[in-house]
């Protein structure tokens, strides 16, 4: 039910007050449906509309200490009443409780229990409630009528109430078609596993949900408990059915849908006023048998017109674009596993993109332009795009055919391999072509010259604020806004990005890359073959430093690589869901610190240790909701960390630098000097991992499991030939030790030198293990590692290590010289 938009960026923290408005954009008053024949055929199915309007029915159980266990979580009804629905093609999909009732849940994994343990303050999580309604295709109200007392006295509560309270959340407030999503169930011939539970908690929340649905509740995850009141919105638990935790079956590489899409041809015109209609062919195949309702994910404002298959109109679903708006599409017959169905969707509307003055478009549907199944589900792309002339596409795919006809510019892209996503970039832009040294690539950078409005308004505003003279003239005015010289450094990064990652990560398959500008000035986005990076990256360090943004901590050197190497992680391989988003992330930002490493070489390593002491003080600052990041949880909640009480900058501030530190740790753990490339085995490691996985996902197990085949005799500190230490304390875990070096050198009786050191672990429980590299600093300067102290729990070490054949004494001995280990580490 608990929907995210997901896609791969890198965003920047502004400050500057004329910024604010850029991020939050107008919402355009909802009309009135236009009566009559486009939409002949939404939301009228006979089946849908009985669900739409279902009231409570005349049936009513009495029950007395019954207990309903679903899961991981146990009801236990004191005293009370069900008053069961009506039926709806024969079936029950639901009841309202009213009475004395509690509700108990122990997730099935400790990490869950962990984070649950921290919402509840440590005590086991049971809400006490007086009333409830539940919703289900699993057949429960058989247990309830099981169940039943001898009472025959009427019922008591308000139950016509409660449900429809439930509906207007459902509608206003969560947004959710739920009506759509037990259509499927109650059309299908096959049984229904659906069981979803809205409380009314005393104790946590009176708007908690406990859901389990086989399509996922919190993909991948089956079952969730949520709770929707605005200080306690958030995620509380989610995790799949205990008995696959049992069977050892549980992992994130599930996806739990009933349908794939295996194609789609999407045929587009975007007017000069930024209306966008659309005609989608999408292919679909069935995974299971049975299916009967198609839910896609289509941007709300655009308005489904007609959906045809097979030569007839269908039924579909789309309700009022501000409120409960899933698109779905019922099918006139029951797929069978494996048939694949074309549907053909004619769609429209304002708001999907937006025009932004002079030439610039901002695309504000990002992934759901299109009926799909969102970001992340590979699929095969054939697009068309008109444009008004004098506009420039770029799109995802290798380009086909690009023409001026009538008014329009008109081009047409094919994708080669299966995408996460498709995406466009278009406006009056300026293109410029290249390629890298090596590899056979076309680059090619889109910058548009004139500015969009908001930036013309902070120009002026900017200008009136400046000194004047008599003459009523600013003395200076601000540079000028061109992005076109920075076009260059575009163009320079994607050389040098496209060379350096294909070494580390190995082939990309898209052959080519456009860096393109778009007007929001805080945020960069990456799509296939595609970079979005923003507006403010084409200014000047003059204009910058005007506007009051100046370097932004180092943000204009690295979005620019972070988004390039998107191309390897998030789109060459693909993430499951909100636990492996991570590895997209982090392993995009631990790129753009090799990328810092080999070009901002001038003063040695000092902007790659920028880099990392602020991805560091990311992690540690307090934030404004008083919490330091790394504690909050672990990356494998991805999303779900970030609530009221949290902060919703914690996604920035966690996912992104510890996901970089996990995958910089393994670079550093797999290092050897000795070797002609100390990165030789990493890149290895790496090569084989975005084989494997390209074009599709990967989970977090997935890249445990080849890393584990690349791991070294010094990674195995447990002996067991796993990295499961390793993922329990920085994959899963939330912990951030501290490290102490204590040193002095001297001489032995042959006059060698000898370290003599003392290192200490501390801020971490009794099972943390970790080697820690030591490192020396030779008096010509030169870094040298002399292998790894291993420490398990809080604890120090003293050693006295003789540096054999060593004539000059050293400068120091430093512990993860390379900041190679994510901890606060003191070198003394
Ligand atoms: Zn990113």
């Amino acid at each position: 039910m608990k929907k995210f938009s997901i896609f791969v960026c890198l965003s920047v923290f502004l400050s500057v007050a004329a910024f604010t408005q850029m991020q939050t954009r107008p919402e355009t008053p909802a009309k009135p449906a236009p009566a009559g024949a486009p939409r002949a055929m939404a939301n009228n199915d006979a089946t849908y509309v009985a669900l739409r309007t279902i009231q409570v029915g005349t049936e009513n159980v009495h029950v007395n200490n019954f207990t309903l266990a679903r899961d991981a979580g146990t009801f236990v009804f004191k005293s009370g009443v069900f008053r069961l629905l009506q039926p709806v093609n024969g079936k029950i999909t639901g009841a309202v409780f009213t009475g004395d009732a509690s509700f108990a849940l122990k997730p099935p994994i400790a990490v869950e229990q962990r984070y649950l343990g921290i919402l509840t303050k440590g005590q086991p999580f049971q809400e006490e409630f007086g009333s409830a309604v539940f919703r289900f295709t699993d057949g429960t109200e058989q247990e309830i009528r099981k169940a039943a007392a001898n009472d025959s006295s009427p019922a008591t509560g308000d139950a016509g109430g409660l449900l429809d309270d439930v509906r207007q959340q459902l509608r206003k407030k969560l947004k959710t078609n739920l009506d759509a999503r037990l259509l499927a169930d109650v059309l299908s011939s096959k049984q229904g596993g659906m069981f979803i539970a809205f409380i009314k908690g005393r104790k946590y929340s009176d708007k908690m949900i406990y859901e389990i649905d086989p399509e996922g509740a919190m993909k991948p995850d089956e079952i969730a408990l949520t709770t929707w009141d605005d200080t306690h919105d958030g995620v509380w638990a989610a995790f799949h059915y205990s008995n696959e935790y049992k069977a050892g079956t549980a992992n994130s590489d599930e996806q739990n849908y009933r349908f794939t899409v295996e194609h789609q041809k999407l045929d587009a015109t975007i007017e000069r006023n930024a209306h966008l209609n659309a005609t989608a062919e999408t292919k679909i195949i069935a995974l299971q048998d049975g299916v009967r309702v198609l839910g896609l994910d289509l941007y709300r404002t655009l308005r489904v017109e007609s959906v045809t298959a097979e030569g007839q109109q269908l039924s579909f679903i789309q309700e009022d674009k501000d409120q409960d708006a899933d698109f779905a599409v019922i099918l006139p017959r029951e797929l069978k596993k494996g048939e694949s169905y074309t549907l053909v969707t004619k769609y429209g509307g304002k708001d999907a993109v937006s025009n932004e003055g002079g030439g610039n478009y901002y695309p504000i549907a990002r992934e759901n332009w299109y009926p799909g199944l969102g970001f992340g589900s590979y699929t095969t792309y054939d697009l068309t795009f008109h444009v008004p002339k004098g506009m420039k596409m770029a799109a995802t795919g290798k380009k086909l055919k690009d023409i001026d006809e009538g008014g329009e510019n008109i081009t047409e892209w094919t994708s080669e391999v299966p995408q996460a996503v498709a995406g466009f970039n278009f406006g009056r832009f300026k293109r410029e072509e290249g390629k890298p040294l090596k590899q056979p690539y076309l680059l090619e950078t889109y910058a548009n010259p004139e500015p969009p409005d908001i930036i013309k308004s902070i120009q002026m505003a900017a200008e009136d604020n400046l000194p004047t003279t008599g003459s009523h003239m600013p003395v200076a005015a601000l540079g000028t806004m061109s992005t076109l010289s920075l076009m260059k450094k575009a163009m320079a990064e994607g050389q040098i990005a496209v060379d350096l990652y294909t070494d580390y990560f190995g082939e990309a398959p898209y052959k080519r890359l456009a860096m393109t500008q778009q007007t929001a000035p805080n945020f960069g986005q990456s799509w296939p073959g595609l970079v979005y990076l923003p507006i403010t990256y084409f200014f000047d360090s003059t204009v910058r430093h005007q506007l009051g943004i100046g370097e932004a901590r180092g943000y204009f050197k690295v979005v620019g690589p972070h988004e390039i190497a998107h191309q390897w992680f998030g789109h060459m391989v693909g993430f499951n869901s909100y636990r492996d988003q991570w590895m997209s992330e982090g392993f995009a930002d631990m790129s753009a610190s090799i990328f810092l490493q080999v070009v901002y070489s001038k003063n040695g390593l000092d902007e790659y240790h920028k880099f990392w002491a602020e991805e560091r003080q990311l992690m540690t600052e307090v934030n404004k909701e008083g919490k330091r990041p790394i504690d909050v949880g672990p990356v494998t909640l991805g999303y779900r960390l970030l609530n009221a009480k949290t902060g919703f900058d914690i996604y920035r501030r966690l996912i992104y630098p510890k996901g970089a530190y996990i995958l910089q740790m393994i670079r550093f753990m797999l290092y050897d000097s000795r070797t002609q490339d100390p990165d030789a085995r990493f890149k290895a490691m790496m090569h084989e991992f975005t084989k494997t996985y390209a074009n599709r996902i990967a989970s977090t197990e997935d890249f445990k499991a080849v890393l584990e085949k690349y791991m070294t005799p010094d990674m195995d500190l447990f002996g067991n030939h796993k990295m499961d230490w390793f993922f329990n304390q920085y994959v899963y875990g939330t912990d951030y030790p501290t490290y102490r070096l204590e040193h002095s050198f001297s001489n032995d009786a042959n006059g060698d030198w000898v370290l003599n050191m003392k290192i200490t672990q501390s801020d971490v429980g009794p099972n943390f293990a970790m080697a820690i590299p030591v490192y020396l600093e030779l008096s010509n300067g030169k870094i040298v590692r002399l292998g790894n102290a291993k420490l398990l729990g809080s604890n120090s070490m003293e050693q006295h290590f003789p540096l054999k054949g060593l004539k000059e004494k050293p400068k120091r001995a430093m512990l993860a010289y390379f900041d190679d280990v994510l901890g606060n580490v003191e070198n003394k």
